[in-house]
């Protein structure tokens, strides 16, 4: 049926390469009418009308990506990162990624629940999704009044915060007091904290040692190893006192990682994200012309922690990637004439991680199996959304969220955006997705990206918002 006309919906994939859980089988995959995969086997497809089934003609076909730390629409200073929430789906579904979570930040004097009703909203003036979605809640207070509305929204699904250990001047700084205040509140709601970890004193003693007018590569010195590793010591030490959940955002370093691994093998509910530029871009990048554009918190390190964090990816010792997609536009990441004091922090990703990870730690740098790569970019992310094995695995009962990927040279993620810096162009890779199913509803087709008139992909946890009393 290639070619022809794109179903609305699709009850088979036929002839994958198909990688489970357990590595590569050749099969078909049955999917029902509400979009849950029925069976993985040959012959799965047999009787299917010829006009409902896809044929991967020996192609892979992978679970969807799940990228946990997507930023849209976010203020920083007096910045806004670049895109909506429909410009980030668009691309999200280019890169394989068939689930996305952002983060309703609470502005000034709002509360939480008005934040993620705003948040909602935006989404929702849109008829079309091109992912499925959910959201990190970040409150910007923590009175009665947050409390109240955690524990309904975690009622209603929505169990994970966002807690930063710096950013004072933006008002989003917890102390470590107050951390150790909050976690067990958390975790008696049952809310993991996804936690930025930076330490503020180190921080401040660095930023002394900056004079003003800093370049490009100050960032590295303004924001050094010791901040993150300080930090991720204090607050690995407090979820194993509370017992709460961390999951700790884009770690860095390979200390980091083995200070995680110890406190969790002592029993902390800890896990952890890198991104893929932490594994790509040493701090050298930055000492270049017009490198400015490449900056985002935390920043690129120095050569030994990129090749130590590696290691440590190939080891398993990482639970998941993640984009901490924030992308500006060039005159916005320019507006500081280099100096990082200035500069809004933050790069694109969410098209990019997927296919840059399968070129570069599976083939390039053979450091991940198929499956030990989907772990990363499917399984745990599902696992820390409470969604596994609903999502992130290609399973009988799990949502049919495929991707069919085909063999290409070309460039990841790139040239979307003109106006913004894209990394990921620099890059090439040998797979890009022909086919992406949501729950079995097609959202790209023969590398084509559908629109609107293509249907509404479904997915019942979708609207908070419809749940909410008086919203
Ligand atoms: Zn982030």
């Amino acid at each position: 049926m290639m070619g022809t006309s794109t179903p609305e919906q699709v009850l088979g994939v036929r002839r994958g390469r198909v990688l489970t859980p357990s590595g590569f089988v050749e099969a078909d995959i049955r999917i029902d009418e509400e979009g849950t995969i029925v069976a993985v086997d040959p012959g799965a497809c047999e009787g299917l009308p010829e006009d409902l089934v896809l044929d991967a003609d020996g192609r892979e076909v992978r679970p969807g990506a799940i990228d946990v730390h997507v930023h849209v629409d976010e203020i920083q200073g007096r910045f806004v990162s670049r895109e909506e929430y429909l410009d980030a789906a668009s691309v999200a579904r280019r890169g394989g990624v068939t689930t996305m979570a952002m983060f309703a930040t609470a502005r000034r004097g709002q509360s939480i629940r008005e934040a993620l009703v705003d948040r909602e909203r935006d989404v929702l003036n849109f008829t079309w999704h091109p992912t499925h979605w959910t959201w990190h809640l970040t409150p910007r207070a923590w009175g009665p009044g947050t409390w109240k509305d955690l524990e309904e929204l975690a009622g209603l699904g929505l169990t994970r915060v966002k807690i930063y250990t710096t950013y004072r001047r933006q008002g989003l700084q917890v102390s470590y007091d107050r951390l150790r205040k909050i976690l067990p509140r958390l975790a008696g709601l049952g809310i993991t904290a996804l936690v930025h970890c930076e330490d503020p004193e180190v921080l401040a003693r660095a930023d002394g040692t900056v004079p003003p007018d800093a370049r490009p590569f100050d960032h590295a010195r303004l924001r050094p190893p010791e901040a993150e590793t300080t930090a991720i010591q204090n607050v690995a030490a407090l979820s194993l006192a509370t017992g709460c959940a961390v999951h700790v955002v884009h770690v860095t370093l390979p200390e980091s990682v083995d200070v995680l691994l110890h406190f969790r093998e002592m029993g902390a509910p800890l896990t952890w994200e890198t991104g893929m530029h932490y594994l790509c871009f040493p701090e050298n990048v930055l000492r270049s012309e017009g490198s400015e554009v490449l900056l985002c918190t935390p920043p690129f390190r120095h050569e030994r922690a990129v090749e130590g964090l590696r290691e440590r990816v190939a080891r398993g010792q990482v639970d998941l990637l993640a984009s901490d997609h924030c992308p500006f536009e060039l005159d916005d990441k320019l507006a500081g004439d280099g100096d990082p004091r200035r500069t809004p922090m933050g790069i694109p990703g969410v098209g990019a991680t997927a296919p840059v990870a399968m070129e570069l730690l599976e083939r390039k740098w053979a450091l991940l199996s198929p499956q030990g790569l989907q772990r990363m970019l499917s399984e745990a992310p599902a696992r820390l959304l409470g969604l596994w094995p609903r999502k992130g695995g290609i399973l009988p009962g799990s949502d049919a969220d495929l991707v069919v990927w085909e063999e290409r040279q070309t460039v990841a993620c790139g040239a979307y955006w003109p106006e913004v810096m894209d990394p990921w162009s620099m890059i090439p890779i040998g797979r890009v997705p022909s086919h992406v199913l949501l729950c079995g509803q097609p959202v790209l087709w023969d590398g084509q990206p559908l629109q609107e008139d293509a249907g509404w992909p479904l997915w019942d946890n979708r609207f908070v918002l419809e749940q909410m009393e008086n919203p």
